[in-house]
């Protein structure tokens, strides 16, 4: 069994987000062709994906490199009967090879860091067409100097960084800032972690004696108790970019 899968491939979501944050990222891009072309980098289970199909009335791309990830997301555009401008792709991210200008847009919550976000950033903007749009959700410092058991926990993701300095990460390579927005804690709550804590509840006894399993579920409740202790000092915060007329 793939006890990572049990947990964090069940949930409705498998990152911090909603459905106001991704309506409130979608709205900032203003000048958007009818129906536009749109690429969503980790989809996981497809909730952002849905919101991206209803809001534009255009296409998606949809690229997870989980089949279950693709499998769930499919399913999901059906049940809202947005499948037929669906399309999925079961891809590394870090293999994306369309040609360049191929999107309108180019989305991805929660999971650039899987890139990194200057890497990923950097590679997005050989396919998003000029004057095309980019919006991604990405884990940040909120405050200067976190507490030492905090920057220990993250330097798994050295990237993590302050607004203002991924700000300047975006102009540097080239693109025209639009806004950033800080997702609000009921983001990382209500379709995140509240689930995963049942979920946790549910397996421990299941799966208790097994130790691969309950490497699991510590992993889980530390990253739950870390947000828990520590959300002044990190979060997650939307940026909208623009891709010049002529890069
Ligand atoms: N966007 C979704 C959401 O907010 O619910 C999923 C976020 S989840 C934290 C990150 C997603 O990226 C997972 O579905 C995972 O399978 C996918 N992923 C991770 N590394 C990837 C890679 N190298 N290529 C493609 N997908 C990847």
């Amino acid at each position: 069994m793939d006890y990572f899968l049990e947990i964090f491939g069940t949930l409705r979501r498998a990152g911090p987000g909603s459905s106001e944050c991704t309506q409130r990222a979608y709205a900032m891009m203003t000048e958007l062709p009818t129906a536009p072309h749109i690429l969503d980098i980790g989809c996981g289970p497809g909730v952002q994906t849905v919101d991206l199909l209803r809001l534009s009335g255009g296409t998606v791309v949809a690229l997870d490199f989980l089949p279950e990830m693709i499998e769930r997301t499919k399913t999901l555009a059906i049940e809202a009967g947005v499948d037929s401008r669906l399309t999925v792709l079961d891809k590394d991210m870090n293999l994306i090879d369309f040609p360049p200008g191929t999107f309108d847009v180019v989305w991805s919550e929660a999971a650039i860091y899987n890139m990194g976000f200057e890497n990923g950033l950097r590679k997005i903007f050989n396919i998003v067409r000029p004057g095309g749009y980019v919006a991604v959700s990405e884990v940040v410092w909120l405050k200067n100097n976190p507490p030492a058991p905090l920057r220990e926990y993250w330097q798994q993701y050295p990237e993590i960084d302050t607004v203002a300095n991924k700000l300047t990460v975006i102009e540097r390579l080239g693109y025209q800032p639009v806004g950033s927005f800080l997702l609000p804690v009921s983001a990382w709550t209500e379709n995140y972690y509240t689930p995963m804590e049942q979920r946790i509840a549910e397996k421990s006894l299941e799966w208790k004696g097994i130790p691969e399993a309950m490497a699991v579920l510590d992993e889980a409740t530390q990253e739950i108790a870390i947000f828990r202790q520590y959300s002044d000092y990190f979060g997650y915060a939307f940026f909208v970019m623009r891709a010049p007329e002529r890069k």
